[in-house]
This record gives structure tokens, sequence and C-alpha cells, in this order.
């Protein structure tokens, strides 16, 4: 269930497949329904959840991933009727990130982000595994749930939080030890620009193109998790640094934007901010407007952006055309084939700050 037209619904269901491949699994059946909000109890409504699990039961299927961050109870009744595992967009971002994060840092986020979405979750499993020892309990807070398995969840809920606040602090030290960096290259006058865009966009490829650095580029959602920073120079000489950072998606739980602020710092701090999008999507609007929400979120609404619109190797004349006009200023490149780059440098180089100039008076 999305908010929006069939076509962004569509949408949005494609990605789902694509970042559930993504994260390993083989996608059998996809399944949509119109309604005008999300059943409380189910989710999909209990019709439609009689209908998936005649799906399941017959592709031989052995999870059903939901398009939505669902209730801890939606969860619940949705695993009862199916019988099989359920799992939300949120917990296959969240799952997605956990395999892809490499530096300390980012595993920190990570896993700070998926304690941040188990902690209210723990009452859905907890209600359920009482209502398991103690038979037929009618209601929540009944009999069942004040036995030994409320003991237990209060103290996953302690060992968690606890292990919350261990999570903050790393990653805040983390965060100093970076500020410093940040500011020692502040201190040397090297302008920063930073790449962003949506997953897939090509952030990898260009700054590749850009620096000639052998960045893993991976035709994968989510390749890049951690920032990474490369020197670059421009055509008039002068160096500046670029920096990569996460793939955006639609609906990047909040969990993660939380998790990713420190690093996502790196993007507000920049003196440029490169967004790319990818031509050849079927939606790259749709992109740039997903990207920015995030953007604003992290208070990098005010670095001066310069669109980057990429894969025109792949785009139709008429794509090209359309696209021209809902985006005049911005600039157009192949990252793969090289087209546009030079011009992009240029540009990059004209829209980088002026050094100081230092005025030295000798006082006789
Ligand atoms: P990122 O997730 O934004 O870092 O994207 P990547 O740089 O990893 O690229 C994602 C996919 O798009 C890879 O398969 C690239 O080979 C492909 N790609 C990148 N740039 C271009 C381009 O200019 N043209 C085409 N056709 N594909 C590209």
């Amino acid at each position: 269930w999305t908010e929006g037209t069939q076509a962004d619904a569509d949408r949005s269901l494609a990605e789902l497949a694509a970042l559930a491949e993504t994260a390993g699994s083989q996608v059998l059946e996809a399944v949509s329904q119109r309604r005008d909000k999300p059943d409380a109890a189910t989710y999909v409504g209990s019709g439609k959840a009689g209908e998936i699990r005649d799906i399941v039961a017959a592709s031989g299927a052995d999870t059903v991933i939901c398009d939505g961050e669902l209730t801890p109870g939606q969860l619940n009744q949705l695993e009862k009727i199916l019988k099989v595992k359920v799992v939300d967009r949120t917990a296959l971002i969240l799952d997605i990130f956990a395999q892809h994060a490499s530096s300390r840092e980012g595993k920190a986020q990570v896993e700070l982000a998926q304690m941040q979405y188990m902690l209210p979750r723990l009452r859905g499993w907890g209600e359920s595994l009482s209502r398991q020892a103690g038979g037929r309990v009618a209601g929540g807070g009944g009999i069942g749930t004040r036995g030994p398995g409320e003991t237990k969840i209060e103290t996953d809920r302690r060992r968690i939080r606890s292990r919350v606040s261990k999570l903050r602090r790393e990653i805040a030290g983390m965060a100093t030890a970076r500020a410093t960096q940040r500011s020692s290259r502040d201190r040397n006058a090297t302008p920063s620009v930073a790449i962003a865009g949506y997953t897939n966009a090509g952030k990898s490829s260009l700054l590749n193109a850009l620096t000639g650095a052998g960045v893993l580029v991976e035709n994968a959602l989510f390749a890049t998790l951690d920032p990474t920073v490369r020197r670059a120079q421009s055509p008039d000489g002068r160096e500046y640094t670029l920096t990569d950072t996460v793939g955006f998606v639609r609906h990047l739980p909040h969990q993660l934007v939380d998790a990713f602020r420190s690093t996502l710092e790196e993007v507000a701090a920049a003196d440029l901010l490169l967004h790319v999008v990818d031509g050849s999507d079927p939606d790259p609007l749709g992109q740039i407007e997903a990207v920015r929400v995030v953007l604003g979120e992290i208070d990098a609404a005010s670095v001066p952006e310069l669109i980057v619109v990429n894969k025109v190797d792949a785009m139709s004349e008429d794509d090209i055309l359309t696209l021209r006009r809902a985006l005049p200023g911005a600039v157009w490149i192949s990252a793969r084939t090289g087209t546009g780059i030079e011009a992009l440098r240029e540009l990059i180089a004209t829209r980088l700050p002026r050094p100081d100039v230092d005025v030295e008076v000798l006082v006789p």
C-alpha cells in the first residue's frame, strides 16, 4: 500500500522486488491491491490475506515481503494467517544495509538502526510468545502476558537499551574523529564536493570517472554505504575532495536516516553537491524528490546543488528532450562512456569557492 497513483505503487513494488533480490531472495510473485488505507489488523485485509495464503502455498514461498512499515500487531496477525515469515520494507532495507556495511562506523550505525527498529517490536513478540505459552488468552495485557515471557522481554529490553547507548557513544566518538579530519581539510582550504543521489544512479561510477580511483561499482542497490573520500583536481589545477555518500531510496527508514546522520554530515558540510540522477530510470524526477527529502532532514538542503543527469548513453532522444525541459540547469553525462565528464570538471571548477588571498602587511 502506497499513497499516490497505481503507477507509483507499481514502481514502488518493482523497487521492492529489486531490493529483495539485492538481499539474496528470489522473487516468485508480486501481489498488489487498491485500498484507501492499510487494514488496522492485517495490513492487507483479511480477504486479501486469504488470497496471499493461497499464492504462498501454491508457489512454495517461504517469506512474504510487504511494501511499507507494518505495526508489530499487523506482522503477527499476517504471520498467523500466512504461516510463513512476514517482513516489511523497513526490515528488508535494514537487512541489506547490514549485509553491506564494511567500516566499523557503518556497522555500528546499522546495528543501532536495527536495535531501534526492534525495540518497539519486542512487545509484539512477547505477546505472541506468552500467548503460545498460556494457551488461549483473550486480548493483550491478560493472564499470559505476565508469565515468564514478560520477564524475558524486560531483560531483552534492558539489554537492547544499554547496547543502544553504547553504540550511540561509539558513533559520536567516530563522528568527532571525522569532524576533526574535516576541519583539518578545511584549514588546508581544500574545497569539498559531495556526490549524492538515488541508489544505482551512478555515484561510484562518477567518482571513478572524475578521479580515476578504483571504487567498487556494483549493479546492486546499496553498493555504497560508507563514504569514500578521494582527491580530485580541476582543469585549472586546484585540488578538491570528492565524497561519495550512501545511496538513497524511497522511504529510507527513519531509523537509518538517524543512524547515518553523522555520515551524511559530510554532505551538509560540502561546498558543492553533485546530485546524480539516473536519466534512464522511468522516474528521474521522483528520484530527485526522494533524495531532496532526505537532504532536507540532514540540513543539507542549503548546500549549492548541481544536478548531474547520468546514463545519457542509455536514453532516447525523446527522453532527453523531455527531461531537459524539466531540468534546465542540469549537466548531462555518461560516466560509462565519458560523455560530458570534461564539461562537468570545468563546471565544478567554476563553482568551487575561491581560496582566500592572504595579504601580508610588513611593518618595518
Ligand atoms: P551508485 O549506486 O549510485 O554508486 O551507482 P554505481 O556507480 O554503482 O552504478 C550503478 C550501475 O549503473 C552500474 O551497473 C553501472 O555500471 C551503471 N552505470 C553507471 N554509469 C552509467 C552510465 O553512464 N551509463 C550506463 N548505461 N550505465 C551506467
